[in-house]
């Protein structure tokens, strides 16, 4: 049969590749390894599944670094934010708007999502195969061909790939693609954590677990002491250190230096009262001290605070008690009670790696693939598209974005004819 095209792994991105190369004209075959398909999809967001961003095309890319953003502009032009939530209404899965940019369905269901990718996909005539792991890819002449662990090979003139990262393994996202890329002598970005909690050695971090802060600023340095990111989103403490969107969104700075060797500490500081300067809190604290009756240091910040974050910003600040008398502290003790509210200390020495991470960054090395297509140069024929490239955004619907925008462009340009 003429026109042939294989695609691997039906994650968002390989659901939504076949679907496009199908509606196109191809005879599409699209091979998963487990027996279902979008388990990532069901469970993302908390199975609500923020699928997009609010953010138009270009805010959008600009979240994915210098290089990843003007690898994705052409893609986000193709298949913006706003048209991929036309897509998915006309697919029969209205969505919404919420805080931080995101997008949901409106029936906050991830499963209607899934359902709805993979009934496109079998209404365009794609052959889905589950359970179907593909072994190994090999360039044969004038095409592609797949071996599968059932001990079948398939073989077409056009290859699309995407398995995905190796991040949350039991998804069936095992990093098989890494294997593929080295034997097809392709350049892989080594691939780390990224989207990650945080783990601290400091037990009093630990027993703050349960501590949110919805209204913080929170700034991640290196060993050195070199700024690596700052972001204004929420941050958790955990039995093991820190979530959250804003600590998830910075964690693969850290995730980096530990698999390149790097055995130091970084610090994570936290201002715990971002709407207020320095000097606001010292003008407020000094004409608090100096007025009279019990004032208590909890009722004079801008922004109250959890009592135990409190208690810790004091302890940091090395006062003895949890919450005193503005008037009973020197200005010494206000002065450096200030410093630790602003930028509360609490060090990092790793990453819940893996196992723990919602996306996996690093993969195939964006310079060898052409952004208008998702065509590898120089291998005829095969495309890669979601995240086996080396692609990472942060949280809020970016990384579905960037897995539908790429495959709209591999599913596309594979079902055209060479
Ligand atoms: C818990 C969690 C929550 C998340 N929430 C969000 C969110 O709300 N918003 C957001 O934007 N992003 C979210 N993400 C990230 C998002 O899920 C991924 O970026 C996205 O799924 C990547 O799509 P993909 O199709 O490239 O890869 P995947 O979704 O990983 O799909 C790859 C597919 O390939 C299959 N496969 C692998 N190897 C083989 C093989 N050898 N043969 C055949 N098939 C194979 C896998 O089984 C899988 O089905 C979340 C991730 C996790 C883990």
């Amino acid at each position: 049969m003429e026109n042939q095209v294989l695609v691997v792994g039906a994650g968002a991105a390989g659901l939504w590749a076949a679907a496009r190369a199908a509606e196109a004209g191809a005879h599409v075959t699209l091979l998963e390894k487990t027996p279902r398909t979008g388990t990532k999809v069901l469970a993302s967001g908390g199975t609500r599944c923020n699928l997009t961003t609010t953010l138009g095309a270009q805010a959008a890319g600009q979240l994915f670094g210098q290089k990843g953003s003007r690898f994705l502009r052409h893609a986000l032009r193709v298949l913006s934010p706003l048209e991929l939530r036309r897509q998915f209404e006309v697919m029969g899965v209205p969505t919404v708007e919420a805080p931080l940019d995101k997008v949901f369905p409106q029936s906050n269901r991830a499963r209607d999502v899934r359902d709805a990718l993979e009934a496109r996909t079998l209404r365009a005539g794609v052959k889905l195969h589950v359970d179907c792991a593909v072994r190994a890819v090999h360039a044969v002449s004038g095409g592609w061909k797949l071996s599968m662990d059932n001990g079948k090979s398939l073989s077409a003139e056009r290859l699309i790939l995407c398995p995905g990262g190796k991040s949350y393994a039991r998804t069936g996202s095992t990093g098989d693609g890494y294997g593929w890329l080295a034997d097809l002598d392709l350049p892989l970005v080594e691939p780390v954590p990224a989207l990650v909690p945080l783990t601290s050695p400091d037990p009093w971090v630990q027993e703050l677990s349960g501590v949110s802060l919805q209204a913080g600023e929170l700034r991640l340095y290196d060993p050195d002491g070199k700024l690596c990111s700052k972001r204004s989103r929420p941050v958790l403490f955990t039995h093991r250190g820190l979530s959250g969107p804003g600590v998830l969104d910075v964690s693969v700075a850290v995730a980096r230096a530990k698999a390149a060797g790097e055995a130091r500490m970084f610090e994570v500081r936290l201002d715990l009262q971002p709407g207020t300067t320095r000097e606001e809190l010292v003008r407020k604290l000094r004409e608090a001290g100096s007025g009279k009756g019990s004032r208590r240091l909890q009722s004079y910040l801008p922004d109250p605070l959890p009592r135990r974050l409190l208690a810790a910003a004091l302890r940091q600040a090395g006062s003895p008690e949890e919450d005193p008398l503005i008037s009973g502290m020197t200005k010494d003790q206000r002065h450096r009670f200030i410093e630790a509210i602003k930028g509360l200390s609490i060090p990092i020495d790793g990453t819940l790696g893996f196992d723990r991470a919602e996306v996996t960054a690093g993969g195939l090395d964006v310079a060898c693939v052409d952004s208008g297509s998702m065509a590898v140069r120089g291998r005829e024929g095969l495309f890669v598209c979601g995240e086996l490239l080396d692609l990472d955004g942060p949280i809020g619907g970016l990384n579905f974005q960037a897995a539908f925008s790429t495959a709209e462009l591999a599913g596309q340009a594979a079902a055209r004819k060479p």
